[in-house]
C-alpha cells in the first residue's frame, strides 16, 4: 500500500469539499482499500464517510423508499422500514458476500463502484430509482455506464437513492462460492400501471435490462411467461467461471425462480 493521508469529515459540506480538493472518497473500504492494498489503485488522500450523518439513514418517503449512501448491507437487511416496504430489497442486501461484508459495505460504494457482478445495481435499475448526488439526480438508466463505469463527474458523491416501491418484486441469483458474488443475478420489479422491469447483473459487462422478459412479463407476471423467452447468449461474457451459453440458460432460470418468488 502507498501511503496516504486520511480525513473524517462530519459535515457534507466539508465532506464535499475534501472530495472536490482531490480527495477519495472512502465508505466500507470493501473494495477501495482492498485495491490499495494490491497497489492496483493509489489516492494520496483518502476522505472517510463514515462521520457524515447526512450520508446515513433509510426514510420512507409518500410512495417511495430514500436510503442513504452510507447504509451498510447489513443495516439495510434488518431495517424494519426496508423489510416491510421492499422485501425483496432487505432480502438482496442480506444476502450480499459475508458478514464481514455486509457490516462494512454500503449502498452508495457498491453503486458508485459499479462491479458488473454487483447485486445493488441490478435492484437500483430494475426498480428504476433515482440515484441523488451532490450534484442533481440521475435516474437509474442513465447511471450505469458499463464495466466499472458511471454518470458520476469526479467530485460529484452519491447521497442517496430513491427507490420507487413495486407492487411485487425479487432478486435470485446464482452465488459463486469463493468470491460470493452473483455469476448471475436477476431482478424483476412489478409497477402498478408501468409494467415489469428486470435488470440483470453478472452476465455481461454491466447491469442491463432485458426487454424480452419485461415485455413477456408485463403482459403476464408468471414463470411460465418468462420461461418462454428466449435468452440470446450474445455479448455475455464468458470466462473460467462460466460460458456465454450457460449465463444465458441462468438468466432464464433465475427470472422464473424470482417471478415465482415474487408471487409468493
Ligand atoms: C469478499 C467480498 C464479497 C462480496 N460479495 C458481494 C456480493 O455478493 N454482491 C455484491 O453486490 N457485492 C459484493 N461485494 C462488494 C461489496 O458489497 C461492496 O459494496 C463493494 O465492495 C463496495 O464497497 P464499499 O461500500 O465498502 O465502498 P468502498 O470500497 O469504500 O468504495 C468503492 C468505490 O466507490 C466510491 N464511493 C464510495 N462511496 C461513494 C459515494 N457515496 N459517492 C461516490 N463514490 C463513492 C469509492 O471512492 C470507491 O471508488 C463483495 C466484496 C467482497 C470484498
Amino acid at each position: 500500500m502507498y501511503a496516504f493521508t486520511l480525513e473524517r469529515p462530519q459535515a457534507l459540506a466539508d465532506v464535499q469539499k475534501a472530495v472536490a480538493a482531490g480527495g477519495k472518497p472512502l465508505a466500507g473500504g470493501q473494495t477501495l482499500l482492498a485495491s490499495m492494498k494490491l497497489r492496483l489503485s493509489a489516492h494520496e488522500q483518502l476522505v472517510d464517510l463514515g462521520a457524515c450523518a447526512e450520508l446515513r439513514g433509510i426514510r420512507r418517503e409518500g410512495d417511495a423508499l430514500v436510503i442513504g449512501a452510507m447504509a451498510r448491507h447489513a443495516e439495510v437487511g434488518a431495517s424494519d422500514l426496508v423489510r416491510s416496504a421492499y422485501p425483496a430489497l432487505a432480502d438482496l442486501a442480506s444476502r450480499i458476500g459475508d458478514r464481514q461484508v455486509r457490516q462494512m459495505g454500503t449502498i452508495g460504494g457498491s453503486v458508485a463502484n459499479n462491479d458488473p457482478a454487483a447485486c445493488y445495481p441490478s435492484a437500483v435499475l430494475a426498480s428504476g430509482a433515482t440515484v441523488q448526488t451532490t450534484k442533481r439526480e440521475i435516474a437509474a438508466d442513465d447511471f450505469f455506464q458499463g464495466l466499472f463505469t458511471t454518470a458520476l463527474e469526479e467530485g460529484e458523491l452519491i447521497t442517496a437513492i430513491r427507490f420507487p416501491l413495486p407492487q411485487q418484486a425479487a432478486y435470485e441469483k446464482l452465488r459463486q462460492k469463493a468470491s460470493h458474488f452473483p455469476l448471475v443475478g436477476v431482478f424483476v420489479a412489478r409497477f402498478a400501471g408501468n409494467g415489469v422491469r428486470v435488470a440483470i447483473t453478472g452476465a455481461g459487462n454491466g447491469v442491463f435490462r432485458h426487454a424480452g422478459l419485461e415485455a413477456a412479463l408485463s403482459n403476464s407476471f408468471t414463470p411460465e411467461a418468462a420461461a418462454g423467452v428466449a435468452i440470446d447468449d450474445s455479448g455475455l461474457n464468458s470466462d473460467l467461471h462460466a460460458t456465454a451459453a450457460y449465463r444465458a440458460h441462468l438468466i432464464g432460470v433465475l427470472a422464473q425462480r424470482a417471478v415465482t418468488k415474487a408471487l409468493g
